[in-house]
C-alpha cells in the first residue's frame, strides 16, 4: 500500500452545512503545503450515478474528463484545488451494491452468503483504498453523503469505523455540525451537536475534529465546551461562520490552523504555512470589484440555484478577473414570450442559453436568441443552448420556418440538430450519452481560436444529439461558422456568428472545466467582450 493519508469529512443535525466546502478548503491547504491530495464523494442513494436524476432531485450533473455523470461537489472540488476527479471520485450505494451483486453472479464469493458486513463494507473500503493507492496520493479525502442517523449512510459509517480501525493515524475523521442561533432566546445551542456526535460514536466513530457550521461567531466558551463533551481536543474544534463567498472559506479554516492540525494529529511534517498568494489575489480582486456586470441566463430550472452551478461559478470567477462583481440572474425560458422578452432582458450585458433536455420553455430560448441575435447582446449557448442558435438561425436567417431539433420534434422536414448516430437503438437511460472529455480541433482566427490560443482542445460532453454537417455549407454561406469540429467523428463542437460582437455556441460544456487558479478560456473571452464594450 502507498502511504496515503485518508481524512474521512461526516456530516450532522441536516444537511447543506457544506461538507463539501470544507472537505474543499481543507485539501486546498493541504495541496498548498505541497502535498498530492484528491477528494472523494460517497452517495448514499441507490442510482448508479447521478446521471439519472432530475435537477430538482439533486441539482446540476457534473461531468468528469473521463465520462462519468458525477454529484456536483466534485465541481467544488476541482474548481479549489485546480485538479480533474474521475469516475473513482464519486461513489453511490448502487455502485457499490452493482459490483458486489455482478460478483455474486460471477460466483466470486464461492458460495458464502453475501452481506453488508464484511461484503458490501469490504467494497466501500476498496473503492476509498484505491484511489489512494493507485494514484499514489498522499491524501485522500473522503466525503460522506448524507447525515448521521440516516439508514443510508450506515454501511459507509461502518466502513469508516473499519478503516480507522485497520489505518490508525493514517486516517482522521472529522465531523461538521449545525449550531443554531436561537434569537428569541438570544443563544446559540451546542446541544443538536453533541447528539449528533453521541450518534456517531454509537456508530463506533470518535471523531478527531469537529468544524462548527454558524451564523454567528462562536466564542471559546461555546467551542472548549464542545470539545469537553464531545472528547475532541480544544484546539480541533473550530467554526465555519458564514462568509460572503465560498472561496474565503479555505483561508478562515487556515487561520484557525486546521491544516496545521490535521498533519500534527497524522504525524506529518508542518513546515511553514502557505501563502496561497494568486488565491488572495483572487479574493482581493473580488473585495474591490466595484462595478457590476448583468448575466441573465435562460434556462427550464430559472428557479433551482444548484442546477447551474458550475456556469454560475466560472461566470463569477471570470467577472472577478475582469474586476467585475458578477450579478447573475437565471429566467424562466417558459416564461419568455415576444412580448415581454424585451423587458425580461433588459439590463443584461450578455446572456447565456442553458443547457438541457426536453421540450418544455424551448420557445422562450429561441425568442430569446432571436431577441440578442438582433440587438448584437454577448450570447453564449452551451450544448442545448448551442443547439437552439443553430435551430433559430436555420429559422430565421436560412428561412427553413420548420426547422428543429429532432429531440423536439421527430417529424420536422429540417433536422438541423438530430440524434446521433450511435444513440439512435439505445435503450438503456444510464451513462449512455456522448460523456466526458474529447477533441476539439478549432479554426484558426476564430473567437473560440483566439479565446484558447490552439488549435486543438478538449472539452467535456454530455449529450445525446449532434449539429446536422448535411447543412453545414448553408449555415456557413449565411453567416454562422462552424468554428470547432471533433476530428474523429466531424461532429460539430463550436458555432459563432462573426458578423455580431460575441454569439458562440457550445457543443460541449466549458463549464466543467475552470476553476479559480484556471478560469475558462471561453468564459473568460465572453466577459471580455462584454466588458470591452461597457
Ligand atoms: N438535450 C440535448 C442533447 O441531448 C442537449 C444536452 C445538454 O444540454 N446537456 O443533445
Amino acid at each position: 500500500m502507498a502511504d496515503t493519508k485518508y481524512i474521512f469529512v461526516t456530516g450532522g443535525v441536516v444537511s447543506s452545512l457544506g461538507k463539501g466546502i470544507i472537505a474543499a478548503s481543507l485539501g486546498k491547504l493541504l495541496q498548498a503545503r505541497g502535498y498530492n491530495v484528491t477528494i472523494q464523494k460517497f452517495d448514499p442513494y441507490i442510482n448508479v450515478d447521478p446521471g439519472t436524476l432530475n435537477p430538482y432531485e439533486h441539482g446540476e450533473c457534473y461531468v468528469t474528463v473521463d465520462g462519468h455523470e458525477a454529484d456536483l461537489d466534485l465541481g467544488h472540488y476541482e474548481r479549489f484545488l485546480n485538479i480533474q476527479t474521475t469516475k473513482e471520485n464519486n461513489i453511490t450505494t448502487g455502485r457499490i451494491y452493482q459490483s458486489v451483486i455482478n460478483k455474486e453472479r460471477k460466483g466470486d464469493y464461492l458460495g458464502k452468503t453475501v452481506q453488508v458486513v464484511p461484503h458490501i463494507t469490504d467494497e466501500i473500503k476498496r473503492n476509498v483504498k484505491q484511489l489512494g493507492v493507485k494514484n499514489k496520493f498522499d491524501f485522500v479525502i473522503t466525503e460522506i453523503g448524507g447525515t448521521v442517523g440516516d439508514i443510508e449512510s450506515l454501511p459507509f459509517l461502518e466502513s469508516v469505523r473499519q478503516l480507522r480501525w485497520e489505518l490508525g493515524s493514517k486516517s482522521l475523521v472529522i465531523h461538521l455540525t449545525f449550531v443554531p442561533y436561537i434569537a428569541a432566546a438570544g443563544e446559540l445551542k451546542t446541544k443538536p451537536t453533541q447528539h449528533s456526535v453521541k450518534e456517531l460514536q454509537s456508530q463506533g466513530i470518535q471523531p478527531d475534529m469537529l468544524v462548527l457550521r454558524t451564523e454567528k461567531e462562536l466564542n471559546s466558551e461555546i467551542l472548549n465546551k464542545v470539545a469537553l463533551f464531545c472528547n475532541v481536543e480544544q484546539d480541533a474544534v473550530m467554526q465555519s461562520i458564514d462568509v460572503p463567498t465560498i472561496y474565503e472559506v479555505p483561508l478562515m479554516m487556515q487561520a484557525q490552523s486546521m491544516d496545521e492540525v490535521v498533519l500534527r494529529k497524522m504525524n506529518m511534517p508542518i513546515g511553514n504555512k502557505p501563502q496561497l498568494k494568486p488565491w488572495i489575489q483572487f479574493l482581493d480582486k473580488r473585495r474591490n470589484a466595484t462595478e457590476k456586470v448583468v448575466i441573465k441566463l435562460v434556462g427550464k430550472y430559472a428557479e433551482l440555484p444548484d442546477a447551474y452551478k458550475s456556469i454560475n461559478e466560472s461566470l463569477s470567477q471570470v467577472a472577478i478577473y475582469h474586476d467585475r462583481e458578477l450579478e447573475f440572474e437565471a429566467i424562466q425560458s417558459e416564461d419568455i414570450t415576444d412580448e415581454n422578452v424585451a423587458q425580461l432582458l433588459a439590463g443584461a450585458d450578455g446572456i447565456v442559453v442553458a443547457p438541457g433536455f426536453g421540450q418544455r420553455g424551448i420557445e422562450g430560448k429561441f425568442t430569446t436568441i432571436t431577441y440578442a441575435r438582433t440587438h448584437d447582446i454577448p450570447t453564449f449557448g452551451i450544448c442545448l443552448g448551442m443547439q437552439c442558435m443553430v435551430v433559430e438561425y436555420a429559422r430565421n436567417v436560412l428561412g427553413l420556418k420548420e426547422a428543429n431539433s429532432t429531440e423536439m420534434n421527430s417529424k420536422t422536414p429540417h433536422k438541423v440538430i438530430d440524434i446521433m448516430e450511435g444513440q439512435k437503438h439505445l435503450t438503456n437511460m444510464g451513462a449512455s450519452m456522448r460523456l466526458g472529455a474529447y477533441d476539439c480541433l478549432l479554426k484558426k482566427g476564430s473567437i473560440a481560436y483566439n479565446a484558447y490560443g490552439e488549435e486543438l482542445i478538449q472539452e467535456r460532453h454530455r449529450h445525446r444529439f449532434e449539429f446536422n454537417n448535411e447543412y453545414k455549407e448553408q449555415f456557413e454561406k449565411n453567416g454562422m461558422l462552424c468554428t470547432g469540429v471533433n476530428p474523429d467523428s466531424d461532429l460539430v463542437e463550436v458555432i459563432e456568428v462573426p458578423e455580431l460582437k460575441w454569439f458562440v455556441g457550445t457543443q460541449f460544456h466549458p463549464e466543467y472545466n475552470s476553476t479559480v487558479i484556471s478560469p475558462n478560456p471561453l468564459f473568460m473571452s465572453f466577459m471580455s467582450a462584454i466588458t470591452n464594450q461597457k
